[in-house]
């Protein structure tokens, strides 16, 4: 995948060099599967530009109703049949917290606990490779979704010590009792889950054909074709969204089209407000003013200008990224950082209404609320994590601390007035 990504990166028209500082970062929010554009760009003049909308989403000529970005796993549409579950929550096994906070909203995703208690794929792979992380998440969901349990089940925390030692053994960053950051885990989970549950063939397409990146239908169709050919699984269905980002040349008025892959979005908190307030001093935004400063226009000029194919020279340009299609299971990135930001309050709500932020709407736009990750402390790798989740079942919220779990009895005050989100999973439900 990350390879895809690169290969993303390098099909870019613009091709002269961006400065380090900027290509340092691009890399590492693409790593972090981010389509967000810089905090970098926002020092930089700001002029009477277009908005995004004037840059594309007026222009948008795609063929929405061939679009099908996702393969039929093997698992059935199964409801949870339970009754009422018992909530079991995850014992500390040492700075384990964010470890535990990150399984939980894992563990609350409907279609994600459906495929690893029932598909084929899964139990098969259980019985073949037990090495894989696959059959931790296996082992780990059948304890916290148990079939068989009465009144009297007594089980109230299970210790996630298999899991923790698998993590610790395939990734060098998870080892020992050193605090982690939530966000490493949720990227490690995701990428490493797509690559073990990955059915397509991995054949290679013909792509030597040099497109005209202007053209918006040609590029996303071949984007698409190249994308399907290659990632069919439960994460890809579940968790990747497609974005596109646009350069348009201030000389020929061209837009270049460049489409990717994204499965969790970063909004820089600090950022946001200074976009937001435009010097009236408030410290608080919400959900809505990160999708306005993610979808911005940044001017690019100067020793920031690039080269267009089409001019053949240096030219200005306006940048923007615009999200194509929102993936099932939208995953949102809060970024405190240190020092100021950290004070920034975001007023988030259960109900998510992206119509005017996703292009194809047709694949959907309204989200729910389904799981927050909090974090408490100074930076992202101390502090402490929880996790809030919503019953599938009975649509109650639960705090699970660690091994403590309890009933939220007020969602506005519990959790929107008093809890520092960091991270939020939404599931889309039309
Ligand atoms: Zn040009």
């Amino acid at each position: 995948m990350e390879n895809d990504i690169n290969n993303n990166l390098n099909k870019v028209t613009f091709n002269k060099e961006p400065q380090d500082s900027i290509r340092k970062e691009k890399s590492l929010k693409f790593s972090l599967g981010n389509c967000c554009q810089s905090s970098n760009f926002s020092n930089h003049r700001k002029v009477d530009s277009p908005s995004t909308d004037d840059i594309l989403c007026n222009k948008m000529n795609i063929n929405e109703n061939k679009f099908n970005l996702n393969y039929q796993t093997d698992c059935p549409e199964i409801k949870f049949n339970f009754s009422l579950p018992p909530k079991i929550g995850l014992q500390n096994i040492g700075a384990t917290c964010y470890m535990n906070a990150t399984l939980q909203c894992f563990c609350h995703i409907e279609k994600f606990v459906n495929f690893f208690k029932y598909s084929k794929q899964v139990i098969s792979m259980v019985r073949n490779n037990k090495n894989s992380l696959t059959s931790s998440f296996k082992l780990l969901i059948e304890k916290l979704w148990p079939n068989n349990y009465n009144e009297s089940y007594s089980q109230k925390y299970y210790t996630p010590e298999e899991f923790k030692n698998k993590i610790s053994k395939m990734n060098p960053l998870f080892e020992g009792i050193a605090a982690n950051d939530a966000k490493d885990l949720v990227n490690f989970i995701i990428m490493t889950l797509h690559e073990e549950l990955n059915k397509a063939k991995k054949c290679d397409i013909n792509n030597n054909n040099i497109l005209d990146q202007r053209d918006q239908q040609l590029m996303f169709n071949n984007f698409t074709k190249n994308f399907t050919s290659k990632n069919q699984s439960i994460i890809s269905d579940l968790f990747y969204g497609i974005n596109c980002n646009i350069t348009q040349c201030t000389n020929c008025n061209s837009n270049i089209y460049n489409y990717q892959i994204y499965f969790f979005l970063v909004f820089p908190l600090e950022e946001v407000r200074k976009f937001k307030t435009n010097n009236f001093i408030s410290n608080s935004v919400n959900i809505y003013d990160c999708f306005d400063y993610d979808k911005k226009v940044n001017f690019m000029f100067g020793e920031n200008s690039m080269y267009c194919n089409y001019c053949k020279q240096n030219t200005n340009c306006n940048m923007c990224t615009c999200l194509t299609t929102g993936p099932e299971i939208l995953i949102i990135l809060l970024n405190r950082g240190h020092g100021i930001e950290f004070n920034v309050k975001i007023n988030f709500m259960e109900d998510l209404d992206l119509s005017n932020y996703i292009q194809l709407k047709n694949t959907g736009v309204k989200y729910k609320l389904i799981g927050i990750i909090t974090h408490m402390g100074d930076s992202g790798m101390g502090g402490h994590f929880i996790a809030y989740c919503k019953d599938p079942i009975s649509q109650s919220w639960y705090k699970y601390n660690d091994k403590i779990v309890s009933e939220v009895q007020n969602f506005q005050n519990e959790i929107v007035n008093s809890a520092m989100p960091y991270m939020l999973f939404y599931q889309k439900y039309s």
